[in-house]
């Protein structure tokens, strides 16, 4: 036997990254370290029991499912050891060694600039969100000197491993001696963390951050912990402390959880459902994007974690767990995602989970408001990708409008609650500020008449509202489209004040525009629209947000795609231009170009710069020139 073989290998990167700062700063929530072992050892007894109950040839087949924590105070260790799956050499190297997931390298990265900025010690940067980006088991670090790991992998005849390292840039390899199958993890406690081999303090953290795991965690021999599946109890039987500390436990996190959802049904299947929204989100802050969170269980045995199967894409922010006992137990969990039942289970708990939103709004419509803040684009991202739900995800839209206040917002429904009478439809005009919105030409008619504009800020809320065509029977109508359901002004009023060019002359004027601006529109005409603004640009195939997206993608000013541009008769610029035309004089091709273009700029669309800068010192020299 060549027992005493030892192999060093060296720590991914960005693992050197990370343990350098889980090594060096001054973190004060040490605790967590236990947490992330003891869910780690959860997570591989979990695996273990899976595999038993699907048949699978097992080493050790009638250890027991359980947890052990050792304290020594003489030596200075602590040790955590399970009899779940355990790791074969390649799967420390894979496991233990490199990191697979973008969203942990992404945390590290931030990890270590957040470090940087608090050079002087001050603050830490935030290692509590390590369990919830996928590199828990590096926290141990934060509290041992040495970490020794031996384990032997559940399959019948594998070798036994052990692997060794003081967190400084690699780790050793070594054949080992380990009888029984499962994992054994001692740490060698850093002198100033010896509070750790201390039995009391162990079972104050696991009732701290523990409580739910689903295996006895027995520290020196005596069980710390109660085993219940609280998915399975009655609401009346739990309290809302249980429910938060469960939270906890199944999302690795630390705030409180924002809103909980416990419900079983029996029909149309057999569910028993507990999910909660976090308390925020961290896609908002730029983090990359998070994975799904949602574990699936069949009568309380696990049978995929973070399943993506059982909640759509979109829900990735909800953290929980949905048990059903009609799911078979060996299931594949390769196919999870074709399987009926479980696309069933979605739809039934997506829905629920949806019309429960619903239900929050109308109740709290304060406390949904913050909801949708912070998780309003997962919202949107639903409306607009998933047609299962649309019906319901769109009720969940709020917007601002012309009516509302800054910051106020106001759903579909309300808007539709309020339309005025003989209103033709629900309009909404897209800008990316409120202040940029209100400043443009497209909201004159609205404002002018007292008609509810909403605002779309984002390109995916003119996307939604430009694929939904129509709610609660009413259309839905972009401001800068070119539609018929758009108002009209109310014009013997206004041409009191203002005269208008006469028809016959109005004709020729726009005749002239469309032969001098040439293929940059598809048509001139007069405006019944316009109050103050001299023109305005209509899209006639979409909105302006969907050609926004499309210039930024190509990059090209000049692809504007044509537009049709309206002519406000009444304005004193379109009057100028008109006896500038009728005189023959060629400036008046230079003003028209200049309007158009300011249409277009005020359209929120992309223009070429160069052009404009020239023909602009030709106008300005004509206003300054005193002759
Ligand atoms: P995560 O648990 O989010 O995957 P960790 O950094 O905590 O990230 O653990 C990394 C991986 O190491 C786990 O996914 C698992 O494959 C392996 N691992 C850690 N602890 C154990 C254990 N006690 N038994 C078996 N495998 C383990
Ligand atoms: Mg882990």
């Amino acid at each position: 036997m060549t027992n005493n073989q030892v192999e060093t290998r060296e720590f991914q990167t960005e693992i050197r990254q990370l343990l350098d700062i889980v090594i060096n700063s001054l973190y004060t929530e040490r605790d967590i370290f236990l947490r992330e072992l003891i869910s780690n050892a959860a997570d591989a007894t979990e695996k273990l029991r899976y595999l038993k109950l699907t048949n699978n040839q097992i080493q050790d087949p009638d250890l027991p499912l359980e947890i052990y924590i050792d304290t020594d105070e003489k030596a200075q260790t602590l040790t955590i050891s399970d009899n779940g799956i355990g790791m074969t050499k390649e799967e420390l190297i894979t496991n233990l060694g490199t990191i697979a997931h973008s969203g942990s390298k992404e945390f590290i990265r931030r990890l270590a600039e957040a470090r940087k900025q608090a050079e002087d010690g001050e603050s830490a940067p935030d290692l509590s969100l390590i369990g919830q980006f996928g590199v828990g088991f590096y926290s141990a670090f934060m509290v041992a000197k040495k970490v020794t790991i031996y384990t032997r992998s559940y399959q019948p005849g594998a070798e036994s491993w052990i692997w060794t390292s003081d967190g400084s840039g690699s780790y050793s390899l070594a054949k080992g001696e380990k009888e029984t199958r499962g994992t054994k993890i001692v740490l060698s406690l850093k002198d100033d963390a010896t509070n750790y081999c201390q039995a009391e303090n162990i079972k104050r953290i696991i009732k701290q951050y523990s409580s739910f795991v689903p295996y006895p965690i027995k520290v020196n021999g005596e069980k710390a912990n109660t085993v219940e599946a609280i998915w399975t109890k009655n609401t009346s039987e739990i309290t809302e402390q249980e429910y938060t500390e469960f939270y906890k436990y199944i999302a690795n996190a630390f705030d409180e959880p924002f809103y909980k959802l416990h419900f079983s049904s029996d029909a149309p299947l057999s569910i028993k459902a507990l999910l909660f929204v976090p308390g925020d989100n961290y896609e908002r802050f730029g983090f990359s994007r998070m994975e799904r969170g949602v574990n699936l269980f069949c009568k309380k045995v696990l049978i995929q974690e973070k399943s993506e199967a059982i909640v759509p894409e979109w829900l990735r922010f909800v953290r929980g767990v949905i048990d059903s006992e009609e799911l078979p137990l060996n299931i594949s969990r390769e196919t999870l995602q074709d399987n009926a039942l479980v696309a069933k289970l979605n739809r039934v708990v997506t829905g629920r989970f949806l019309k429960f939103l619903e239900e929050q709004a109308k109740d709290d419509p304060e406390k949904y408001r913050q909801f949708w803040d912070k998780f309003g684009i997962f919202i949107k991202e639903g409306a607009a990708t998933d047609s299962t739900h649309k019906d319901a995800l769109v009720k969940l839209l709020r917007f601002e409008s012309n009516l509302t206040g800054k910051g106020e917002l106001i759903s579909l429904q309300g808007y539709v609650d309020r339309m005025k009478e003989g209103q033709k439809a629900i309009y909404y005009v897209s800008g990316s500020t409120r202040e940029t919105i209100e400043s443009g030409p497209y909201l004159e008619i609205f404002k002018d008449k007292g008609i509810e504009v909403l605002y779309t800020y984002e390109p995916i809320d003119a996307y939604i509202l430009d694929s939904l065509h129509e709610f609660q029977g009413k259309k839905i109508v972009a401001a800068e489209q070119d539609s018929e359901d758009l108002p009209e002004a109310n014009l013997p009023e206004q041409t009191a004040s203002q005269e208008e060019i006469p028809a016959e002359e109005l004709k020729a004027l726009t005749e002239w525009f469309k032969e001098t601006l040439g293929s940059k529109v598809t048509e001139v005409r007069a405006s019944k629209r316009l109050v103050d603004s001299p023109a305005v640009v209509l899209s006639s195939f979409g909105t302006h947000s969907m050609q926004r997206v499309m210039q930024l993608m190509n990059k090209d000013f000049n692809n504007v795609p044509a537009e049709i541009l309206e002519i406000n008769s009444r304005h004193p610029i379109i009057k100028g231009i008109n006896q500038l035309r009728l005189a023959n004089d060629p400036f008046a091709a230079e003003a028209a170009e200049q309007l158009l273009e300011n249409a277009q700029i005020a359209a929120g669309l992309i223009v070429d710069p160069r052009n404009m800068v020239n023909r602009l010192y030709t106008i300005l020299e004509r206003a300054v020139s005193t002759k």
